[in-house]
This record gives structure tokens, sequence and C-alpha cells, in this order.
């Protein structure tokens, strides 16, 4: 069977893809970030973020007067799979331009559209997402970062845990509790914070993955003011713009987890020879198996994935994104591990000419936190078995 796309969406594949090969970064310029695949640093990321933008391609499903073209989902679908192919990163700051721009445009004010979300679009500011605390992660909904109004300014004490990016990132989407005698999941808001504001402290923490340059942080926040302009959407209703930024998160995190797992597949194939030359006959009988193994599990992610995709666009099913993050994260991780394995003792090494900055060892660490972070593995269980297979909750 063969699947292929309408007239129209094929025509707008080519129009990207003629765009993408003349506009793309050079290999050159993507060098220049060691860390590229890890999110870290802006650096040349932000002048293509801005490329993107002024030719419509950032956002291609967002209207016009936002920088996008109203790109249907299906085009939206081809336009994220040739990013993909070309190995070309769409953006290093997702949390901003996944989550956090999307959420102003549906919650914020004109002012903050303006500032912020525009801001994320033409590649000036980056944003990080203040979720978790140290006890407040599967369970988000209890958490305890403080903000009290004081006049016209919140003043906010708390900390905030396993924060993306916050290291280099200019301002933070911060959920906080602004009603403590509320049950707990009202009583939380959103509030803008540029995370150079006095009594902000950002400390990384130390990552097996790229130690020298860290992507996740600890926030503290010590009596920290802003203006009550900078909150987002009604006081205490953040719970229900979690939901909203959380199912802008999950849909492109789906998408992205399948796309990852054939971007490893296709360098999992391109290896394999080479890799299999150094092992054993009885080795390779078990390396081709796993390799086979791999790839029709990739197909059928891939199936899944579009599957899921066609009910999403018909009308947005939330289980069939939970069964899409757990298995394809999962998949994900387990083709890291045996890529790993394989490689022996030359997966610690950096190897020239990967698609990731990363080593084949890190590269397999870094497929845990995806299993994690966005709703782990386990809360994707849960969400599987009370809302797909209607189970009793346990
Ligand atoms: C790479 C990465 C990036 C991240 N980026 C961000 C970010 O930018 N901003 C942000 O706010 N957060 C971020 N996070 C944090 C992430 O959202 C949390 O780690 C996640 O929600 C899990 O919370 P926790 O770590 O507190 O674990 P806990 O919720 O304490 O869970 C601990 C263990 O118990 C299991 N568990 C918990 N509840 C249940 C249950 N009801 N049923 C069964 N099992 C359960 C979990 O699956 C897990 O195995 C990131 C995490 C990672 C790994």
């Amino acid at each position: 069977m063969k699947l292929r796309f309408d007239e129209g969406t094929e025509a707008f594949r080519a129009e990207f893809l003629q765009w993408l090969e003349l506009n793309r970064p050079s290999v050159e310029e993507m060098a220049d970030d060691p860390a590229r695949s890890s999110g870290h640093s802006p650096g040349w990321t932000r002048a293509w973020t801005r490329r993107m933008f002024d030719s419509g391609w950032l956002v291609p499903g967002w209207p016009p007067h936002l920088g996008g073209r109203n790109a249907g989902p299906l085009e939206t679908l081809v336009y994220l799979e040739e990013l993909n192919r070309a190995e070309v990163p769409r953006t290093t700051n997702p949390q901003g331009l996944g989550i956090v721009a999307p959420s102003l445009v549906d919650y914020g004010t004109e002012e903050q559209v303006e500032q912020y979300a525009m801001g994320l679009l033409r590649g000036e500011l980056t944003a990080c997402l203040g979720m978790s605390e140290p006890d407040a992660g599967s369970d988000l909904a209890s958490l305890k970062t403080r903000a009290v109004i004081d006049g016209d300014r919140f003043v906010i004490n708390g900390q905030k845990v396993w924060t993306s990016g916050a290291g280099y990132a200019d301002f933070c989407f911060l959920f906080c509790r602004t009603d403590p005698d509320a049950p707990k999941h009202r009583g939380i808001s959103i509030v803008l914070l540029p995370l150079n504001t006095e009594g902000v402290t950002v400390r990384p923490l130390r990552e097996i993955i790229h130690p020298d340059y860290p992507d996740l942080s600890e926030v503290f926040l010590d009596d920290v003011v802003v203006p009550v302009s900078n909150l987002v959407g009604e006081l205490n209703d953040g719970w229900k713009m979690a939901g909203g930024s959380l199912a802008h998160e999950r849909s492109m995190v789906w998408l992205m987890s399948v796309m990852g797992v054939e971007s490893a597949m296709a360098e999992l194939l391109e290896t394999a020879p080479g890799m299999m030359a150094s092992l054993s006959p009885r080795e390779q009988v078990i390396a081709a198996d796993d390799i086979v193994g791999f790839y029709v599990e990739t197909q059928c992610a891939r199936a899944l994935g579009y599957r899921g995709f066609a009910r999403f666009v018909k009308g947005g099913n939330a289980p069939e994104q939970a069964l899409m993050k757990m298995y394809a994260s999962e998949l994900r991780r387990e083709l890291g591990r045996v890529t790993a394995q394989w490689h022996g003792g030359g997966a610690l090494a950096v190897s020239e000419g990967r698609r990731s900055s990363l080593g084949l060892i890190e590269d397999y660490f870094a497929t845990f936190g995806s299993t994690i972070s966005a709703g782990s593995s386990e809360i994707q269980r849960n969400i599987i078995a009370e809302r797909i297979l209607n189970l009793p909750r346990g």
C-alpha cells in the first residue's frame, strides 16, 4: 500500500521544499552551535527563526497577520516532515514556539501578543515554561509557587525545577498559585516573568547528556515583583489555560516523537553495514533481527501516527495522542539502547558525521527525557487505561 497526499498538499510540499533549498541554514552555520540538537543556545537560530517568519514558513498554519499562511493540517504535517527529513531544526525553543506563543495568542492581551508572542516568532525572544516544582510534576495542580497581589503588582515566591532553556530564555511563562484557599485546580494563574527581574535565580542542573551546556535548570523566586498587567488571561483561571498549553504541547510532542523515531531509524539503516562488519556472523544475525524488528515498529508508529492525526484533525482526540506519545518515546529509547549496544565501546565516542551533535551513548541517555517530559509513560498508561480501554480508575 502506498499512502499519497492530494495534489494541493503535494504542491504545498513542493513550494516549501523550493524555499527550503534556497534558504536553509548552511551546514557550517549549524555546526557553529555545538548544542544544536539539545536546543541549548539560540545562536544563529534566532536569525533562522526570523528568516522563516518573514517568509511565512515559521507557523504556516497560522493566519497571515501572525506570520502564517493559513495552511491546513495536512499541509502542516508535510511541512514538519520535510523539515525533519532535511535535518533542519524548526526551532531551538520548542516551548516558546509550540506552547507559549500559541497560548498567548489564545489568551493574552493585545500588548502581550505584540510584545511576547510576536517577539518569539520574530526570533527576538526565547521563553521557558515554569510549571514543574519539586513537589508538583505529574500532579501539577499541587504547585505552591505563590503570587500575591500588592496594588498593581504581583510579589512572587517559590521554586520551579526542570525548566528547559531557563539558562538562556528571556522570560518565563510562570504558573503560580494566586488563591491558596481555592480547591487545588482553581486558584492557579499564569504570569509572564522577565528572567532578568531582581530576585530570580536560575541554577543549571548538571546533566549527564551534555554537562558543559546544561539545558535544564532550577529557578528560585525570592520576592520577585512583576506588574499585574503581566497576568495572562483571567486571575485564578490558569488551570484552564494549562489544559490549552498542554494540548499544544501534546500535539507537537506526539508528531515530533514519531519523526524522531523515523530519523533514528534512518540513521541506523545508514550506519548498519559498517557497524555489522565488526560483528561475528552469529551477532550479525541477531543484529539484523533487531533492525528488522525496529523497522517494522517504526512503520507501525508512522501508520498509528497518521491514523491519530486523521482523528485529531476531525475533532481532536486526546487519548489517541497518549498512545502515540508513549509508544513513540519508548520505541525511540529502545532504538537508542540497542544501537548503542551494538556499537559496543564505540558508542562512547562522539562520532563524526552523526545527525545529532551527541554521541551515541548520550543520544541514548537523552531518549529517557521524552518518556518523562510532557507527561510520563506511566501517566500516559493511566490515560490509555481509563479513557481508551474504559478500565476502572486505579
Ligand atoms: C527533558 C525534560 C524536560 C522538561 N522540561 C520541563 C519544562 O520546560 N518545564 C516544566 O515545567 N517541566 C519540565 N519537565 C518536567 C516534567 O514535566 C516532569 O518531570 C514530569 O511531569 C514528571 O514529574 P516529576 O519529575 O515531578 O515526577 P513525579 O510526578 O514525581 O513522578 C515520579 C514517578 O512516579 C510516576 N507517577 C506519578 N504519578 C503517577 C500516577 N498517578 N500513576 C502512576 N505513576 C505515577 C511517574 O511516572 C514517575 O515515574 C521536564 C522534564 C524532562 C525530563
